[in-house]
């Protein structure tokens, strides 16, 4: 087996040929693609909720709460309609509550200044709370065709080892190979369908620690193939996936607390408790975790405030 080393990165003239890679893309994804609620779905609404919450959860979480929060507010305006609490609410399991205070502004302010349609480039997109630049190619691409690279964390992983095999580079290198690779306009294969099957490729095939490569669409085109084959060598695997940050611990740390202080808003009637309640909440939380709350409870109550996500008013807490 040749050795990591051997590997350096390629020039983009040696990059694979685009076209055959999106013919292999093309065959695999019609015969693999994931059945997930929210592709095919011609609602760019819904393209938008399954962004927000694709953020920062699992796909297998989203999918129920995708649903709940689609019967909950159907439309934009039934969304912006609604009370910021209602869709906290809503938003319940789901974690990074933020969320759900964005999605609620974006709405109101997506129908008071648009008339109630979204913005169908990656560039305006931007412009709404909580859309940052991947949400936004997401949503521009999925929804409304725009050939924008889309570049999670599938993506990343499956470009960077076809291109550059196990010497991953930065993630911000593999930028301009995904913009090089996207289908030209008038392709058989569109950019959404393209972005949709690399992220097959990445969750069920080019798995982070034992990529399958015999089933994969690109093993005859891709630089990492033969040092990850047969799988096992998890140094040569971790190599070879870009860096991105770690997340930092959850349990005990100020975001565990926020949340704990937010699920106890959500079932109290009204949202509605005293701030003598809450803090009660959080010694409970801080038994439950075993971890005392980085920051006092009056802290955490400003910084939710902050955010949008509670107000509070003569010594009662409550979710907007
Ligand atoms: S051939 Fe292997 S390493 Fe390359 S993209 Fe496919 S699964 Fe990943």
């Amino acid at each position: 087996m040749p050795r990591a080393s051997a590997v350096s990165a390629p020039p983009p003239s040696a990059w694979p040929d685009a076209g055959a890679l999106h013919d292999a893309a093309a065959r695999w994804y019609a015969a693999n693609a994931r059945v997930l609620p929210w592709r095919g779905v011609p609602d760019p609404y819904a393209a938008l909720v399954a962004e927000v919450m694709l953020q920062q959860t699992q796909v297998e979480r989203v999918i129920p709460q995708y649903e709940a929060f689609l019967a909950a507010f159907p439309t934009l305006r039934a969304l912006a309609a609604a009370e910021p609490a209602a869709v906290i609410r809503q938003w319940a399991g789901m974690g990074y509550n933020r969320r759900a205070v964005h999605l609620s502004a974006l709405a109101r302010r997506v129908v008071e200044e648009r008339g109630g349609r979204l913005p169908e480039t990656a560039a305006e997109l931007r412009e709404l709370p909580g859309i940052g630049p991947y949400t936004a190619a997401a949503i521009a691409c999925f929804a409304f065709g725009e050939r924008a690279a889309v570049l999670d964390t599938n993506v990343y992983r499956v470009l960077s080892r076809v291109v550059h095999g196990v010497n991953a580079p930065a993630r911000v290198a593999v930028a301009p190979l995904a913009e090089s690779l996207l289908p030209p306009e008038g392709a058989a294969m569109t950019p959404s369908d393209w972005h949709q099957a690399l992220m097959d490729v990445g969750a069920t095939v080019c798995d982070a620690r034992r990529p399958d490569c015999p089933r994969c669409p690109f093993r005859e085109r891709c630089a990492a193939a033969p040092f990850l084959q047969p799988p096992g060598n998890a140094a040569l695997a971790r190599a070879s996936i870009p860096y991105a940050p770690r997340q930092s611990k959850f349990h005990g740390s100020a975001r565990y607390f926020r949340g704990r202080i937010v699920d106890f808003l959500r079932a109290q009637p009204g949202g509605c408790a005293t701030e003598r309640e809450v803090e009660a909440a959080m010694r409970a939380a801080e038994a439950a975790s075993g971890a005392p709350p980085p920051r006092s409870a009056q802290e955490l109550l400003a910084a939710l405030e902050r955010d949008g996500l509670v107000r509070r008013e003569g010594g009662r807490v409550r979710l907007p």
